[in-house]
């Protein structure tokens, strides 16, 4: 178990930004962040982090919480794994309270399987490093490729010997287990027999985002044998080869820092490239980019450069993909190397900054390079030409952005001459066909998320609804409850000018003034009885009991940071949610000024006031109900003067409302 002062620390030390900012590309939007949801597909940022807060939230999908639950979400952590995850980031040594069996058995599937493919990177490289067939074979390569020691460090590149079995041997001495082995793709089991997937291959580990690794490719060294010149690891739970780009983890802060993202095609052109100084360098992989690669490089930045051998089928072959990304809302270009080389060899060949300037030379958008290449084509026949301009309209058609698209169709109808007016009729032609199928494949349509724009809240309080209060007995009263909560987080230790009730006393005492909202509200509501009938509510609500009788403050950052998730993801949620929002009040040092004041006074007592409202006109049902059914008379004399007590109390809370409306 970690200890309570180990917790602490982390919770203390864990910025938001800084741990979003590891995964997520924030912009600041006013007083908070704003970036592209991890857990869900966006085109427009509505993941807002609020820095003075420590939280997040997305207005798109909902999801919100403190530094802990991001990481929980997102890595898919247990509690104690993030908090050993922030501990690491921010330098915290871990106490533990008791030596932890925990650490063995609680340790998950994925868990285990990262460990195994963490031993066997390390076995790779070590093999690579100090054993004779490594360093004869593995490592000469590497050299012979121009690779530095510093690059086949940092890229963890490893050798797997030429044996049936040497590494699977070897993990299960060490006691991991083969189902682990197996799972990862590491070893390939055969009825009772097992042996080695990479065998007299150098090794590429293949990392997640947060650098974990996932999975091999394996280079075959040996020219003469039939076998294929590249092995991977298969899928498993841990690696999905479609949500994944070789070398995300090391070029991530390059592409950010760069707002680029250069595209190779494998794991050597990735690795040379960043040796040579081009860090901001992924690849898929051997296949096609998918849209979950897409959205992975989304994350951290609009553009995207794709780098080309010169070979004029294989682009052409690629057109389709680039659709894809220009869907998804990317800037696209397109780098062509000189016929027969590669990224890989041609960087080799040039020094840093040849390369540097050769990119950026070379750099041409694709709608206009596709231009290019098919108007180089059709040269002068009409016919090929008008399927080419509808071939080139395709592409423009998917960008998202309308301006995006005028300005391309703008390019267009100058380099090949044609009338801007024609373009865009034949564009929206294509685009309302694009619409329609579409709408026939409904069930693939991925509805849009319901944007809200923070800053665009009006400064206003939940409206009364009459009605709800007439539903008698029916009523939930949550959304009051949810109101009072509202206030207790967002303004709780704000200090009001305000009438005090005292307990015991039947008269107001006047001008008592300066108390917090939290004392206000604990005060009205203890007096009168009332007790929140939602759980999580009612929790809360007694921690400030609590804290008001023996006078202390609770602050939103206590309820934000509390170690009950269940708690602390509501507050994330009252404190977001819109009413809180208001621009006036957000930045609460503000709210010294007596208008405000004013506004908050009557806000408060009104929020408070209209959950009394729904109480007893509740209670005022539920009486009236039972005088019908009563039989008894001393019972039913009973309940009608508890049902006077109760009209008078209604008016009383109709008057106080009449006062604090508006
Ligand atoms: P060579 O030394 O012959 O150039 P290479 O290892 O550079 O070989 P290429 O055939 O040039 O490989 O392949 C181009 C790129 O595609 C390289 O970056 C390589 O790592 C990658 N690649 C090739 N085949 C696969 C595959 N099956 N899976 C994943 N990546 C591959
Ligand atoms: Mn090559």
């Amino acid at each position: 178990m970690i200890s309570k002062s180990t917790i602490d620390k982390v919770f203390d030390s864990a910025r938001i930004e800084e741990v979003v900012e590891d995964f997520v590309a924030l912009k600041q939007r006013g007083v908070n962040k704003i970036g592209l949801c991890p857990f869900h597909n966006e085109k427009t940022p509505s993941f807002t982090v609020s820095t003075a807060k420590g939280i997040y939230k997305c207005f798109g999908c909902g999801v919100g919480g403190n530094a802990v639950k991001f990481v929980m979400e997102h890595e898919k952590y247990s509690y104690p794994e993030a908090l050993r995850y922030l501990a690491q980031k921010y330098n915290i040594e871990i106490e533990e309270d008791q030596y932890s069996e925990e650490d063995s058995k609680i340790r998950s599937e994925r868990e285990s399987q990262y460990v195994v493919l963490t031993h066997a990177q390390k076995y790779f490289s070590d093999i690579l490093m100090n054993n004779e067939e490594g360093k004869a074979i593995g490592l000469s390569y590497f050299k012979e490729r121009g690779y530095t020691e510093e690059t086949i460090e940092q890229f963890q590149l490893g050798y797997g010997l030429d044996t049936w079995d040497a590494f699977t041997k070897d993990a299960l001495e060490k006691g991991y287990q083969l189902e682990y082995l197996e799972k990862t793709g590491l070893t390939i089991v055969k009825e009772d027999k097992h042996y080695d997937r990479f065998r007299g291959r150098v090794m590429f580990p293949i990392h997640n985002f947060s650098g974990k690794v996932i999975g091999f490719g394996g280079r075959v060294l040996k020219k003469d044998v039939k076998a294929a010149k590249y092995v991977n690891s298969p899928e498993s739970e841990v690696y999905e080869k479609r949500r994944v780009l070789y070398g995300i983890y090391y070029a991530k802060k390059d592409i950010i820092a760069q707002d680029n993202c250069y595209l190779v095609e494998g794991y050597t052109d990735v690795v040379t490239l960043y040796q040579s100084g081009i860090k901001n360098v992924v690849s898929s992989s051997g296949t096609s980019l998918t849209v979950d690669q897409i959205r992975l490089v989304k994350r951290i930045t609009n553009n995207i450069t794709i780098l080309y051998d010169g070979d004029p089928a294989g682009i052409k072959a690629s057109f389709r993909g680039i659709d894809l990304i220009l869907q998804e809302g990317l800037n696209v270009r397109i780098v062509l190397f000189p016929e027969g080389e590669d990224p890989d060899s041609y960087a080799m060949k040039v020094s840093t900054k040849e390369l540097h300037d050769f990119l950026e030379e070379n750099a041409k958008d694709f709608i206009a390079f596709k231009t290019s290449i098919l108007l180089e084509e059709a040269s002068s026949d009409p016919v090929r030409k008008s399927a080419l301009i509808r071939d080139i309209l395709e592409s423009v058609a998917v960008i998202p952005d309308a301006i995006s698209r005028s300005t391309f169709l703008h390019e267009c109808g100058r380099t090949m001459d044609i009338s801007e007016q024609i373009l865009v009729a034949e564009l929206n032609k294509i685009r309302r066909k694009n619409t329609n199928q579409m709408r026939r494949q409904a069930g693939d349509y991925r509805q849009e998320p319901v944007e809200i724009p923070i800053n665009e809240y009006k400064s206003g309080f939940p409206a009364e609804s009459e009605n709800v209060y007439d539903k008698g007995v029916s009523i939930s009263i949550e959304p009051q409850e949810r109101d009072v909560m509202r206030f207790l987080l967002n303004f709780g230790d704000v200090r009001i000018d305000m009438e005090v009730k005292e307990a015991g006393s039947e008269k107001a005492s006047k001008g008592g003034g300066d108390i917090t909202v939290e004392q206000f509200i604990v005060n009205e509501l203890t007096n009168d009885g009332l007790e929140f009938e939602i759980e999580v509510y009612s929790k809360i609500f007694k921690e400030y009991e609590e804290a008001v009788k023996s006078k202390n403050t609770l602050d939103q950052q206590y309820f934000l940071k509390h170690r009950d998730p269940e708690i602390a993801e509501l507050c994330v949620d009252l404190v977001f949610s819109p009413y809180s929002l208001s621009k006036n009040w957000e930045e609460r040092h503000q709210i010294h000024v007596s208008t405000e004041e004013m506004t908050l006074r009557k806000a408060v007592e009104r929020t408070v006031y209209s959950l009394k409202m729904s109480k007893v006109k509740r209670m005022i049902a539920e009486n009236r109900e039972k005088i019908k059914a009563s039989e008894d008379e001393n019972v039913r004399t009973d309940l009608l003067k508890q049902y006077g007590g109760l009209l008078e109390a209604k008016k009383f809370i109709s008057k106080v409302l009449g006062r604090v409306v508006n």
